[in-house]
């Protein structure tokens, strides 16, 4: 590991004048550390944000803002997170261990880098990694990677559980940028796709901090599913997931949301499939008509074909649950 200077601050905008090309923030340090040993990344200084930053969960007049600060155990825990928004408690809940959940942050989850396997081997060509060196997962190991969204320059998935959760609920990501500038950015625009340019993850202005998460109230909370399919029941990451919610009257489907982990660059959102299962009747036949056209059309790799049928297999199950949450 390279060495590096280690600051603290504990104001915004203090953190926020330290931070150049050269800087990084360090929340929880669950993915930056690991990055940091492989020497993936090299910053030359590190400023700790832990009391930077707001760790509460907060009323606002339209729902909930989360600071980039709450750890995901506080938040997957909050009394006012399982009554109004419990998909994020669910898909919280799937991921990581407790321990990591213990350290890791809100805003870190969202900028937690891809676990495509050559990202983290620093012998093997990756553009992510490094612009232009080429693509070792597109004709090689690529049972993790994407089926849908990718290009040729990179076919990495976003691992995080709780986006696929966020993206579902049309969350917001509040943004403050060096010179004080706040932004607040839908979630469906924050991640980005690879096209040609894989390093960028995300759309967080440069220079900038995430400073919270926004939750709208919504008629998702009585009927919301979170299915992960992954290769050991924990400590895993998924091979796809779905967040599913339905607002019912009856059983007549009022408004669906559904988003998929583990299938493209970012949380991805079924748009088309949602759109179909408004004004029908929650039933079997209509969810896995609704899981066909999301299935329609994706392109896996030569190692993942097997995550079309499991991702049609986890949208009826994640529907199937809405109903029996
Ligand atoms: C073994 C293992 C298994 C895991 N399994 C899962 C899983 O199944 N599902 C899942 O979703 N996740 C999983 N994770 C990932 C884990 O959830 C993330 O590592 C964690 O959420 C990152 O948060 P952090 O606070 O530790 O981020 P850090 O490691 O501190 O930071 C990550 C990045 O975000 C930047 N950053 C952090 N906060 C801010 C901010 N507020 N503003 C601007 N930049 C910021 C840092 O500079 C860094 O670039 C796993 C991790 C490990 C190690
Ligand atoms: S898929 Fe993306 S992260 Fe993986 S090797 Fe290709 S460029 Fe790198």
């Amino acid at each position: 590991m390279r060495p590096f200077l280690f600051s603290k601050s504990s104001a915004i905008n203090q953190a926020l004048a330290k931070k150049n090309n050269t800087t990084q923030y360090i929340a929880g340090g669950t993915n930056l550390v690991d990055l940091m040993k492989k020497n993936i990344a090299e910053p030359e200084s590190l400023v700790d944000i832990t009391s930077t930053l707001s760790a509460k969960i907060e009323p606002t007049a339209k729902g909930l803002q989360i600071g980039a600060m709450v750890r995901n155990t506080a938040l997957a825990n909050d009394a006012t997170v399982m009554a109004k928004f419990p998909l994020v408690s669910k898909a919280i809940l799937a991921g990581a261990s407790p321990q990591i959940r213990n350290m890791a942050s809100t805003g870190g989850n969202l900028l937690q880098r891809t676990r495509c396997p050559y990202f983290y081997d620093v012998t093997t060509p990756c553009n992510k990694r490094k612009p232009d060196s080429g693509c070792s997962a597109i004709h090689g190991e690529n049972r993790m990677n994407a089926i849908v969204g990718y290009s040729e320059q990179c076919v990495a998935v976003h691992p995080s559980d709780l986006c696929v959760a966020l993206a579902a609920l049309d969350a917001t990501v509040k943004t403050q940028d060096k010179s004080g500038k706040t932004q607040s950015i839908a979630f469906k625009g924050f991640h980005r796709l690879p096209g040609t340019t894989p390093e960028k993850d995300n759309n967080l202005p440069a220079n900038a901090l995430i400073h919270s998460i926004e939750l709208t109230e919504n008629s998702f909370a009585k009927n919301c599913a979170y299915v992960k399919v992954r290769d050991r029941d924990s400590y895993a990451f998924a091979l796809v997931s779905v967040a599913a919610a339905l607002n019912l009257k009856g059983n007549q489907i009022v408004e669906a949301r559904l988003a998929s982990g583990g299938v493209a660059h970012k949380p991805w959102r079924w748009f088309e499939a949602e759109q179909f299962l408004k004004g029908k009747t929650a039933n079997a036949a209509n969810f896995e008509a609704a899981a066909n056209i999301a299935i329609k059309g994706l392109k896996p790799l030569s190692h993942n074909g097997f995550k079309v049928l499991m991702l049609k297999g986890a949208i009826e199950t994640a529907l199937q649950q809405c109903l029996n949450p």
